[in-house]
Order: structure tokens, then C-alpha cells, then sequence
């Protein structure tokens, strides 16, 4: 079945290419004539070739979104019609929730399972989820101390939005962004990434046929130095909204000065998972595995660094060791796979080098560090790394690998335990088991990040806000907390005598 829609997606969406990009409701070839070949990460192989966006396109895609939010029939629609065309999309996006599954595979490398069970129906239910909101950005009356003066705010759209995406949950990254800058009533231009622009392409055929007015949503795949730095930094963009890693988040910053743009960042991590020696060990360990497994690894908010109790680490490490030894590694479009490739060579090599490094400052393998190659795994993958002996200051305990590479550090009390899972740049996410609930409570307060799970981890939900302490960014996505991202206050003082 899948395999079967794996095959419709190449004879029907990959049939004419270069895939095109979506400018001003046409679809385009690049100003250049230029294209870059996508790769099935699970085979090597070219996917498709895919029209090669550069800073003319930006143009001419700002130019479109511009015209869009000043001009066209989009500034005049009501509310509850953008919400209404949200709903459409979501429900097109639905009813095609197959070929969005395995095109999201076949292009990223993650299981199909994931994709189906998680990637498409999250992406629908962000979209209801925005819709709904549409009708529902209100003002508020002041009540000012100066007589006979009535006093109100508006909340406004921002105006022209730039979308940066990252490679690791391609649809899903597509849809915390569009779905409340639309919501909001902006226009945007939406750069994929490189290594994953399919699914943002063939969600921009949705947008069009739900009927969203030409120019509101622009789609440019291309290169971050090239198409990315070009949009961070153009001057009739209002807002820019990236996720992706840190040092690139830094660049944003810089790119947006010229024109003080409005930035939002959603960073990199180094997760601490922290496992009290009170903690129901089967559901912890087996969340320790998920924490840091899922999506091989490649999750911003990643379970990457380990913090077991004294008492329960041999047992904690010998059952995750024997949980990664178990996961069947395969191409993701094989549904009994748990663990697809890496999303690029270049993505395997980085990781692999931070094995290396691991090893070279003195942390030793419990299992896994090293790649897959066989007749029947040509791609990029590597089997799950579970790291022993580390200490704090290692790179593999202090960077973000971005990889299914764990460290495991015993720890001694909570006060300790804080404070080194504090010890991070980062701020992204923290998770944290136990069954105490004073120490659930402490920790959940203690622990500098912007999300906290307890006795579960990796979950979301469109209504639930999102975003990084410290240098995982600025900003929260998600929930009501995005509709600030996206709108601006406008205050309106009338004299009343
Ligand atoms: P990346 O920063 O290299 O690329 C992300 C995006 O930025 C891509 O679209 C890329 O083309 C673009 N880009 C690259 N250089 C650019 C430049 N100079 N100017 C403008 N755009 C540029 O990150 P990646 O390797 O693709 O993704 C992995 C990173 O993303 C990890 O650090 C991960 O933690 C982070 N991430 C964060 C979240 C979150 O919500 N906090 C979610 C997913 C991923």
C-alpha cells in the first residue's frame, strides 16, 4: 500500500520536472533556470530536481506577497473566511494524508509509521487549530485616566513574513509557520530546506486549490546562503520567522538589523532527561529511548544528554542499550522499520565525527557508534549510540549532535542534578521521571527551559506553546502565545468631547 503510493507520488506530483516554485500563484521555474537534485536519504538516489530559488526569486516572491497584503482581494476578506480557507487546507491536506506520508519519507528518511501516525495528522490539526483562531484576535478597550477619552487597540497583520525551515519535520515546520501568520491575515513567503522541499511544494498545490488568493503564500526552495540569507535580509520584509540551528539563528539576527525586522527563533538543543531512581523504570527507560531516538535522533528537543540516579544507572543503561539493539533499522517507506537513515551524507559524517570525538576524550560505547552499510541499507544509515563514561565537559555531552547518539551521566541528588542539566547554552526542552511529586514540582520549576515533560516526553500540540530559553531562540510558537509573533498593537485614542 505504501509502496504503492510511494510509486503514484512519482508518476503524478514528480512527473513534470523541475518541481516548480510557487510565486504570486504561478508556478515557476527559478529566474536563473537553475535546479538541485533532492535525495531519498534511505537509497542515495535523486528524488527529483527541484527549481533552484536565489535572491531574484526572493524578489520576485516578496514583490508577489507585498502585493498580495496590500492589494489583493486578501486584506478584504473577513475572518472567518481565512479561517475557512485554513479548515479547507486542512481538510485537502487530510484527504491526501497518504501521499503526504510517504512523500515526507521518501524525501526526510523517517519511518513511514511516524509520518502517518504523527507528521501528517498533527500538521492537519495545526491547521484547524489556526483556522479557529482567525475570528478570534481581539483588541481591548483602556480604560485611561484621562476624561473623555476613549481608548481601544487594534491587533494588526505584521505585513510581509519570511519562513526559514529546517530538514527534520519538513510538513510539520511548514505548518507552525503558515498556519498562524495566515490565521493572523499576513502574507508569506516560505523558504523549505534544501535537503526536504517536497512536501512544503505539493502543500503549496493545496493552498492553491483551497482557494487562497494568488500572492499570500509564496514557496521558494533553495540554499540558506543563497535563498535564506537573501530573504533574512531584504528590506520590504517585516518579519522573519526561522527555525534551525543556533549558528545560523545568529545570522538571522544579524541579516535583520538592516531593516529592524521582527525575528522569532526556534533553535538547537542539548536536552537533559533526567530519571530519578523513584521513577516507574520500565515506562522510563523506554521513554529515555523514544526521547532520544525518534526521528533518528534529529529532533530539536532530542533527549540527548541522560542523567540517571546512581542507584538505577547500570539498569537504566543496560535496558536502553537493549532497547537500540532492538530497533529494526530500515528505509522508512518499510513500515516495520523504527529507525530510517540520517537525512544526508553530510548530516551521517556529522554525527559520526562526534562519535569519534566521544571516543577520543575517553567515553566509551555501550552500543551502536557506528554506520549501516549493507546490499539493502546504501543510504545514510547508523545504528543508536548509547554513550558511558562521559564527563560534563566533553563535546558529546555539551553540543548538539542532532543524531541517535545518547550520553548517559549518573548523578547523585537533585540540587546536583539541576544544576548540571542548567549547565547549557541551551534551554530548549527537559524531561524529568519520577514518581515523587515534590521533586516533579522542584524540577519542573528549577529546570531553565522552555519545555518541561514529566514522566513523558516529546509531546505537542498545537494549543500548547512551544519555543526556547537562553540561545534555543526567542519567541514561543503554538498556542495563543504565536498570535503575538504575528500581529502588532496598534493603539487608538479618541477625544470624545
Ligand atoms: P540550519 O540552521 O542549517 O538550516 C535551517 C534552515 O536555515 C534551512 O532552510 C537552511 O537552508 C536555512 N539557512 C542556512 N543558512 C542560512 C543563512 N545564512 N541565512 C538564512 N537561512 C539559512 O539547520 P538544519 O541543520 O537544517 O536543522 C537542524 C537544526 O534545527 C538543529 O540545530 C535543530 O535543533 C534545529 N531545530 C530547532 C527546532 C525548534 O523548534 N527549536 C525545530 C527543528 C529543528
Amino acid at each position: 500500500m505504501t509502496t504503492n503510493t510511494a510509486n503514484s507520488i512519482q508518476s503524478t506530483f514528480l512527473r513534470q520536472q523541475p518541481v516548480k516554485m510557487l510565486i504570486g500563484g504561478q508556478w515557476v521555474e527559478s529566474a536563473s533556470g537553475k535546479t538541485f537534485a533532492t535525495i531519498n536519504p534511505a537509497t542515495t538516489e535523486v528524488l527529483a530536481q527541484v527549481a533552484k530559488g536565489e535572491s531574484e526569486d526572493i524578489n520576485r516572491a516578496v514583490a508577489a506577497a507585498r502585493k498580495a497584503f496590500e492589494s489583493g482581494p486578501w486584506p478584504k476578506m473577513t475572518p472567518s473566511q481565512r479561517g475557512r480557507l485554513l479548515w479547507k487546507l486542512a481538510d485537502l491536506l487530510e484527504a491526501h494524508a497518504e501521499e503526504f506520508a510517504a512523500l515526507e519519507t521518501l524525501d526526510n528518511g523517517k519511518p513511514i509509521k511516524y509520518a502517518k501516525g504523527g507528521d501528517v495528522p498533527l500538521t492537519v490539526d495545526h491547521f484547524r487549530y489556526f483556522a479557529g483562531w482567525a475570528s478570534k484576535l481581539e483588541g481591548e478597550t483602556i480604560p485611561v485616566s484621562i476624561p473623555n477619552m476613549f481608548t481601544y487597540t487594534l491587533r494588526e497583520p505584521l505585513g510581509v513574513v519570511g519562513q526559514i525551515i529546517p530538514w527534520n519535520f519538513p510538513l510539520q515546520m511548514a505548518s507552525w509557520k503558515l498556519a498562524p501568520a495566515l490565521a493572523c491575515g499576513n502574507t508569506v513567503v516560505l523558504k523549505p530546506a534544501e535537503q526536504t522541499p517536497l512536501t512544503a511544494l505539493r502543500l503549496g498545490e493545496l493552498i492553491c486549490e483551497a482557494g487562497f488568493p494568488d500572492g499570500v503564500v509564496n514557496i521558494v526552495p533553495g540554499f540558506g546562503e543563497t535563498a535564506g540569507a537573501a530573504l533574512a535580509a531584504h528590506p520590504d520584509v517585516d518579519k522573519i520567522a526561522f527555525t534551525g540551528s543556533t549558528e545560523v539563528g545568529r545570522k538571522i539576527v544579524q541579516a535583520s538589523a538592516g531593516n529592524l525586522k521582527k525575528v522569532t527563533l526556534e533553535l538547537g538543543g542539548k536536552s537533559p532527561n533526567i530519571i530519578f531512581p523513584d521513577a516507574d523504570l520500565k515506562y522510563a527507560v523506554r521513554g529515555a529511548m523514544n526521547a532520544i531516538f525518534f526521528n533518528q535522533g534529529q529532533v530539536c528537543t532530542a533527549g540527548s544528554r541522560l542523567f540517571v540516579h546512581q542507584s538505577v544507572y547500570e539498569q537504566v543503561v543496560s535496558g536502553l542499550a537493549e532497547y537500540a539493539q532492538k530497533m529494526k533499522i530500515g528505509a522508512g517507506i518499510d513500515p516495520a522499520s523504527d529507525l530510517g537513515p540520517l537525512v544526508s551524507q553530510e548530516q551521517l559524517e556529522r554525527v559520526l565525527g562526534y562519535v569519534e570525538s566521544g571516543k577520543h576524550e575517553g567515553a566509551s560505547i555501550v552500543t551502536g557508534g557506528e554506520r549501516v552499510a549493507t546490499q539493502d541499507l546504501a543510504g545514510y544509515f547508523m545504528r543508536p549510540t548509547v554513550f558511558d563514561g562521559v564527563q560534563d565537559e566533553m563535546r558529546i555531552a555539551r553540543e548538539e549532535i542532532f543524531g541517535p547518539v545518547v550520553v548517559a551521566l549518573p548523578f547523585e541528588n537533585v540540587e546536583e542534578v539541576a544544576a548540571r542539566a542548567n549547565a547549557s547554552i541551551y534551554g530548549l526542552a527537559a524531561g524529568v521521571w519520577t514518581s515523587d511529586v515534590k521533586i516533579a514540582h522542584k524540577m519542573a520549576s528549577t529546570l531553565k527551559a522552555g519545555v518541561v515533560w514529566v514522566n513523558t516526553y516529546n509531546m505537542f500540540d498545537a494549543a500548547a506553546p512551544f519555543g526556547g530559553y537562553k540561545q534555543s531562540g526567542y519567541g514561543r510558537e503554538m498556542g495563543h502565545a504565536v498570535l503575538d509573533a504575528y500581529t502588532q498593537t496598534k493603539t487608538v485614542w479618541m477625544g470624545l468631547r
